[in-house]
Parts: structure tokens; C-alpha cells; sequence
């Protein structure tokens, strides 16, 4: 049985301009926090059915937490590999769902090839954050369920990390017949690894990370993010940390849910009127959520970037 579950796709009352209209994807509702329970709890499904007795992760957090609840709820023990600037917070909610913490490194390559090790030395199976086939059939089943319960949209924006989301969400647009939809990809300022790849025509690996939204910080894009922006209409925007929250704050005010800086990103593109939306009248936004966010957090941030609710 799917570890995910159904989550809802609904119309937000927003105005985002005359005759336009806002529809989200609540994966925010997910019980492990976020869209990642789909894919990464269909890859544990599948390694663990192909006898994986120990799972080793790495992430700042979702695909980490993620894969820890599939672990629990397949019975096999998990390791995650976190880097210095996941907060303390995270951690702890990790640690709440069994997962062995461990910290390594100042960002996320540093954090894999830590977990690469530990694989290697434990005889545990490393599960990727987001450059797996199974993992992006398994976001695809979100956009099955859209295609299930509204209407057709004209562009679907979401948030780009390591490129996993758009992986499945492309397949998932294939997949029900709408492969002429487009997809925005953003990113924030200072984690545009498929911006640049884009820009540059091959893959490029940033030197650096600098953005609040942690969970985009992969320095470089899964190859196979990049071949699919050349057989599908993807439009990349980069947004800045400070619209990423201020973003939060109008969503959380409009639908009552809190969101990470990952998601506040792509309603920043939706919100702040990317010219990649013009002719977009109905938008689908997916609602990627993530645990990396509370009101004491979305409280911090605001007074740092001096965002106030409205
Ligand atoms: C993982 C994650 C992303 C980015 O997904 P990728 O597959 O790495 O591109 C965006 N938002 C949230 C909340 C996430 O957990």
C-alpha cells in the first residue's frame, strides 16, 4: 500500500489578477510534511522488497524525514545524513520518527558523500534525495490525482531543487494527456542550479549555496532535469529569498497552511507576476510543503527580511 496519500487540489481564493485563477496541489498535507513521502516512499517500498535491511539518506530535511517515515513504516532501520546549517528543529523531528542522525559537512554534496560511505561501510542502501526513476513515478501520481479531481490548468509552477519534483511532475503531465502544459521551474537567487544549467546549455555545478530555502540547494541539477527542459515546455525564474517569504505569509494567510521558503519560491513566481505566467489564466501551483517551517521560524524570517503580514 502507498505510504502517500490523496491529497487536495484546490482553488485559492487569491487575486492574482482579472480572470485568473489560483489552484493548489496541498502536498503540504502529506503526513511525512511534504510531496517527498511519494516518490521516496515508493523507492523504499521497492529496495526494501529487493531486501535493503539498513536505508541511508541525505538531506537537509524533507527527502530526509521522508525516508525516514517510510523506513518506520516498512521496519527497516534509517540513517540520515544531515549538514551543519539543518536546524536544530529538523533534526529533532528526524530523530522523533527513529531515524540515526548524523551531520556532516556544510551543504548537501558533502551530506551525500557521507551517506555514500556509510552505505558502503554498513551494507545499507543509499536513497537518493532525487535522481531516481522510481522516485519520479511516484510524484507523478500528484498529477494523476489533479488530472482526477479539476480542471485542466494552462501552466503548473513548482519548485526546483535537484530537479526530482519536475521529473515526476513532467512524467505525471504525460502520463494523463496534458504534456502541452508547461511547467515554471523556480528558484531562489543564490540556488539556481537549473537557471544556470539552462543559461548554459549543459550541466553546471554551482560553486555555492546562498538561500534560505535549504531545501533548493542542490549546486547541480539531476542530468536527466536538464534533458527534459529540452523535450518539454519548462520556464526557469529565480525569485528572491525575501518574495520566497513574503510569499509564505500570503499563502499562510490565504489558505491557513505554512509552507517552507522551497514553496513560498514558486508562489513567489505566481504572486510577484513572472512574465513566464502571462498567458497562464488558470495556474496550477504545487503546494510542495515541507517540515522546515513553523510559526516561530516564519516569525524569524519575516522580521529578517522586514516582510510583514498584510
Ligand atoms: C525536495 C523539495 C523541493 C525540491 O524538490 P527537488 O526534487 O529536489 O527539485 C521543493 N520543495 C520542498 C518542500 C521539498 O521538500
Amino acid at each position: 500500500m502507498a505510504l502517500h496519500i490523496e491529497t487536495p487540489f484546490l482553488p485559492v481564493a487569491s487575486d492574482i489578477g482579472a480572470g485568473r485563477e489560483l489552484w493548489a496541489k496541498m502536498e503540504s498535507m502529506q503526513p511525512a510534511g511534504s510531496f517527498k513521502l511519494r516518490g521516496l516512499g515508493a523507492l523504499c517500498e521497492e529496495e526494501v522488497a529487493r531486501g535493503a535491511r539498513r536505508l541511508v539518506s541525505s538531506s537537509g530535511g524533507n527527502a530526509g524525514y521522508a525516508t525516514a517515515w517510510a523506513g518506520r513504516a516498512l521496519g527497516v532501520p534509517v540513517t540520515v545524513v544531515v549538514f551543519e546549517t539543518t536546524g536544530a528543529a529538523v533534526r529533532k523531528k528526524l530523530a522523533a520518527v527513529g531515524a540515526a542522525v548524523r551531520v556532516h559537512g556544510a551543504g548537501w554534496d558533502d551530506a551525500h558523500a557521507e551517506a555514500e560511505r556509510i552505505a558502503a561501510e554498513t551494507g545499507g542502501t543509499l536513497i537518493h534525495p532525487f535522481d531516481h526513476p522510481t522516485l519520479w513515478r511516484g510524484h507523478a501520481t500528484m498529477i494523476e490525482e489533479m488530472a482526477r479531481q479539476g480542471p485542466r490548468p494552462d501552466a503548473v509552477v513548482l519548485a526546483v531543487g535537484g530537479g526530482g519534483l519536475m521529473l515526476g511532475v513532467i512524467q505525471g503531465l504525460n502520463d494523463v494527456g496534458w504534456s502541452d502544459v508547461p511547467v515554471v521551474a523556480v528558484e531562489t537567487k543564490g540556488a539556481a542550479s537549473l537557471a544556470a544549467a539552462i543559461v548554459a546549455g549543459r550541466a553546471v555545478t554551482l560553486d555555492r549555496i546562498d538561500s534560505i530555502a535549504l531545501t533548493l540547494g542542490a549546486r547541480r541539477v539531476a542530468d536527466a532535469a536538464l534533458a527534459a527542459c529540452r523535450t518539454h515546455s519548462v520556464r526557469s525564474v529565480v525569485v528572491s529569498d525575501h518574495e520566497a517569504i513574503a510569499a509564505c505569509i500570503r499563502f499562510a494567510d490565504e489558505t491557513r497552511v505554512l509552507v517552507e521558503p522551497a514553496c513560498g519560491a514558486a508562489l513567489a513566481g505566481i504572486y510577484e507576476n513572472a512574465s513566464a505566467l502571462v498567458h497562464a489564466r488558470r495556474i496550477a501551483v504545487i503546494a510542495c510543503g515541507g517540515i522546515g517551517i513553523s510559526l516561530k521560524q516564519l516569525r524569524e524570517w519575516s522580521a529578517r527580511f522586514g516582510v510583514e503580514a498584510a
